[in-house]
């Protein structure tokens, strides 16, 4: 299946605002620690419901905000979430990124980057399109150390990468950026519940809940453009 026909999918079951509701709880502080300043312009790569872009403007002033995403009910839909006339949602993807070199400030993605056909390659793209000191705060819950994460693949259609820390950092080098940091951004909302109701659903004990959420979380390195 294709990132189109599984992400429209997941669109018209409405699962843009899920995935927004969820991952908020640690988006948010990744967008906070963005060093946006009024008027720059933004990419979200792998935008969803596009809230990152709206928050971006209400926090931090942005400038242009450019969504990407491979599918179009996705861009559909986040651009019906928003009238703002600096926002714009458009369907392309990883692979070929539809801005000229230097054109971005600075560009965020959650829970997206693993889907690009050839990682190493978007890098690339992302190092190209931004700017000299232009930013690029990766946020990831799928990738190696995080064992919680490993299942995924097998109930999503498009193929998956699954780095760890280290290769993060390395594949970032072999780009052409600087790694400014590295670090887990812990989920302390998501609602854990008392040790006596393990197991659940989803899991089979409340240490293994906890690892994922509160320890784990979500992985996010910040590259820098030289
Ligand atoms: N960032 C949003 C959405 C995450 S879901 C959030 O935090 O909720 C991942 C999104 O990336 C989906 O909307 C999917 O359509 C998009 N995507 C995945 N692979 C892609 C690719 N190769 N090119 C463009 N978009 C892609």
């Amino acid at each position: 299946m294709s990132v189109r026909e599984e992400f429209d999918d997941w669109a018209a079951e409405g699962r843009d605002r899920g995935m927004e509701d969820r991952h908020w709880h640690t988006a948010k502080h990744v967008l906070a620690r963005m060093p946006v300043e009024a008027g720059e312009t933004i990419l979200d790569l792998g935008t969803g419901s596009g809230y990152a872009l709206r928050a971006l403007r209400e926090t931090k002033g942005a400038g242009r905000g450019y969504g990407l995403d491979g599918a179009p009910e996705m861009v559909r839909n986040a651009q019906s979430y928003t009238d703002n006339p600096e926002i714009a949602y458009l369907v392309g993807d990883f692979d070929e990124l539809p801005f000229a070199d230097d054109a971005v400030d600075h560009v965020f993605s959650m829970e997206a980057f693993y889907y690009a056909r050839d990682p190493h390659h978007t890098l690339e793209e992302l190092a190209r399109v931004l700017r000299p000191g232009g930013t690029f705060f990766c946020a990831v819950n799928y990738y190696e150390e995080n064992v919680h994460s490993h299942d995924w693949q097998d109930r999503i259609s498009v193929p998956m990468t699954r780095w760890s820390r280290t290769e993060y950092r390395e594949a970032f080098r072999d780009a052409g950026f600087h790694v400014a940091s590295q670090d887990n951004v812990p989920d302390r909302e998501i609602e854990i519940p008392d040790e006596s109701e393990f197991p659940t659903d989803e899991w089979d004990t409340r240490r293994e809940m906890v690892e994922r959420y509160r320890t784990y979380g979500t992985l996010l390195t910040v590259g820098v453009v030289p």
